[in-house]
């Protein structure tokens, strides 16, 4: 059960601490520090990016922000304080804010909807301009955006905040209506616009049907469960494992509400794009080598992609690439090797998918997103400088960005400094010196009550503790739980860490 979990953890977390000669107190501080230092953090954030310290300009120009998540928030508290004379526009629809990665906590039954819903006019700066709409054009070419009702809006500097578009549809046969029916389950599925977060409420339920249909199976005849990962760039790249590995552990009866442990009457299938569960070694090493063994349901199926689905005969269909030998080369002194793709229809009693991701709609049809190779349509930013490669007014922050690392809510959180500093430097006519480094941070959530927290950046682990990253922890599970949300509200949106 979920709370003797809680007790065991403690007590283990005190026999870490002592071994460590550390005291509770101390303890705090190490997750005050290490929530400043991941997706929160404030001093840490530059120093493992390369900031000056925001000089600040008072000259007169005018910055619009488009999008006000935790990017467009962000950005907006920061040059507020930054450019003392510019005129400040964010332009964002959304009345209601949403803490997204809360909503892996509201499928694990940890959150409700309300817990992860803040008022944008709460976390919006004195002194920002907020213009309740759309932008539903860029263009770049003449420093202008145009807006659903409010027309055309000109700037001197651009901030690019939209985040990205889920692409359910794009899965044959899957449309986000079919969430949270028919077994079919998606934590992802939210609506920023409209400060909704269907996704963590119906996998929750999903949670629940999942675990009835247990109780009444047997490892002889066992449910079929289906977690899916697209091969697009995604947000928080570890949230498909969570929800795989949460969902198996509240079968096991680790969930709050607890129960005997049902999860060998499930067989789960995790199918994604290539063939390791994370791209960083250290940390695909405990997930192939502790993580799925603990289970012991889990089977990997690596080079899946969902294609298809069949809603109403539960059947889903992936493309499975692979490779064969073919003949030898005599020349090369070597075996040809031969592509192959076959599709694999797979039945299943319940799905969780994770839809394809693309960049938001407008962005991708305006000048600013690359214009080929795989990044297309993403914010063609340098992926140092956050300026972008073509338009040396405009800049971007989150999710939209066409940079190698960096989806998630701590990265954009490690933008803020850059852009801050970046875009002052450009209203100063001054070098840009700042440079993200491509900090990621993923809470991978591998039970209740252990979070692995597995940070990256364009080099490689990038730790910002002293503490060994690939090991599951309560603590950072204690801190991701408790801690994060009040700080992302409080501080980060605040600009001030
Ligand atoms: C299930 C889930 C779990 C996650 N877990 C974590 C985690 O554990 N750790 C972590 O760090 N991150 C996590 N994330 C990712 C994190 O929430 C995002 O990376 C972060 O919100 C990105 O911020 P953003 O500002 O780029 O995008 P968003 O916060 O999505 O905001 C973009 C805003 O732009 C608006 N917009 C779009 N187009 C336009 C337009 N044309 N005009 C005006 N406005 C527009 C949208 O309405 C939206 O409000 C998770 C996300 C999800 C969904």
């Amino acid at each position: 059960m979920y709370k003797k979990k809680l007790k065991h953890s403690e007590e283990v977390l005190q026999e870490l601490l002592k071994s460590q000669g550390l005291s509770r107190r101390d303890a705090l501080k190490l997750m005050g520090a290490a929530s400043a230092t991941t997706m929160l953090g404030s001093s840490p954030a530059m120093a493992s990016s390369d900031v000056n310290a925001a000089a600040g300009s008072d000259k007169k120009a005018k910055i619009v922000i488009v999008g006000g998540g935790a990017g467009g928030i962000m950005a907006a508290a920061r040059l507020r304080r930054s450019a003392s004379n510019a005129e400040i526009i964010l332009i964002a629809p959304n009345a209601i804010h949403l803490y997204q990665p809360g909503q892996v906590f509201m499928a694990a039954g940890l959150y409700t909807e309300a817990d992860i819903q803040h008022k944008n006019s709460n976390l919006i700066p004195d002194g920002v301009k907020w213009l309740k709409d759309t932008v539903t054009e860029f263009n770049p070419d003449n420093n202008k955006v145009l807006t659903k009702d409010n027309g055309e809006i000109t700037y001197d500097f651009l901030v690019v905040a939209t985040g990205l578009d889920y692409a359910y549809e794009d899965i044959e046969g899957m449309s986000a209506d079919l969430v949270g029916t028919k077994g079919i389950s998606s934590v992802y599925l939210n609506n920023p616009a409209e400060g909704t977060a269907k996704g963590g409420t119906a996998t929750h339920e999903w949670f629940k049907q999942l675990r009835a249909a247990a109780e009444k199976a047997s490892p002889d005849n066992p449910v079929n469960a289906i977690y899916t990962q697209p091969d697009t760039p995604i947000k928080c790249g570890g949230a498909p494992q969570k929800i795989l590995y949460l969902s198996d552990d509240y079968l096991r009866g680790n969930g709050p509400v607890g129960g005997s442990d049902v999860h060998n009457n499930v067989k789960s299938y995790f199918c994604k794009k290539g063939n390791t569960l994370f791209g960083v070694p250290d940390y695909n090493k405990t997930l192939v080598e502790r993580i799925t063994p603990m289970y012991g349901n889990i089977t990997d199926k690596f080079n899946h992609v969902l294609r298809k689905i069949d809603a109403d005969k539960k059947i889903a269909t992936f493309e499975h690439t692979y490779t064969v030998k073919g003949d030898y080369d005599e020349d090369l002194e070597e075996y040809d090797i031969i592509n192959k793709t076959e599709n694999v229809a797979m039945p299943y009693d319940f799905i969780h998918i994770v839809p394809p991701m693309k960049p938001a709609g407008a962005v991708a049809a305006s000048p600013l997103g690359w214009q080929k190779g795989s990044a297309k349509g993403w914010l063609e930013a340098d992926k140092y400088t956050l300026q972008h490669r073509r338009y040396s007014n405009v800049f971007g922050i989150g999710d939209i960005l066409g940079v190698p690392k960096g989806k998630t809510g701590g990265s954009a959180r490690h933008h803020g400094p850059i852009l801050q500093d970046n875009l002052v430097a450009a209203m100063e006519g001054k070098e840009l010196t700042a440079k993200f480094d491509g900090y990621t941070v993923c809470p991978l959530k591998t039970q209740y009550g252990e979070v692995m927290l597995a940070e990256f950046n364009y080099k490689g682990k990038a730790p910002s503790f002293p503490l060994d990253p690939s090991e599951p922890r309560w603590i950072w599970w204690a801190f991701d739980l408790y801690m994060l949300k009040p700080m992302y509200w409080h501080l980060m949106m605040r600009g001030w860490m």
